[in-house]
């Protein structure tokens, strides 16, 4: 059977090397606990986050992702499968305590690397120091 998501998109490329520059290590393709057959896009293990980066067109996007005139009743149920998929990939996850963050292909790749970013620094807590609030 044909994988409809590629490993390597483009979108999901431009991410990647967004998260580089701001020298966030991570790792691409992990297993999603407890489900050997589904993939995190790029993880980051130490501080338990997902990110995922779904194609418009196969997710549905609120934005892009509207349903063809024809076969529209195949579609829909290949999509709501699809979300249906998501979601439990999302809850596998959220139940092995980790935090997960879907991003749209269309999302820019800066802005989300800022804020997976902020995210993975407030879960790892790695004897920073407790700096309160000045600069
Ligand atoms: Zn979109």
């Amino acid at each position: 059977m044909r994988r409809f998501r590629s490993t390597d998109t483009a979108p999901e490329r431009a991410l990647r090397s967004a998260l580089h520059h701001r020298g966030l290590r991570f790792r691409l393709h992990r297993q999603v606990p407890g489900m050997a057959r589904r993939t995190i896009d790029v993880a980051f293990p130490s501080a338990k986050v997902a990110v995922f980066v779904d194609g418009c067109y196969w997710h549905g996007c609120p934005i892009h992702g509207k349903t063809p005139q024809r076969n529209s009743a195949w579609w829909s149920e290949k999509l709501r499968r699809n979300v249906d998929r998501d979601k439990e990939t999302n809850q596998a996850l959220l139940a092995a305590g980790w935090a997960v963050v879907r991003a749209w292909e269309h999302e820019d790749a800066d802005r989300l690397a800022e804020e997976i970013g902020a995210l993975v620094r407030s879960r790892t807590k790695t004897g920073r120091g407790s700096s309160t609030g000045s600069c």
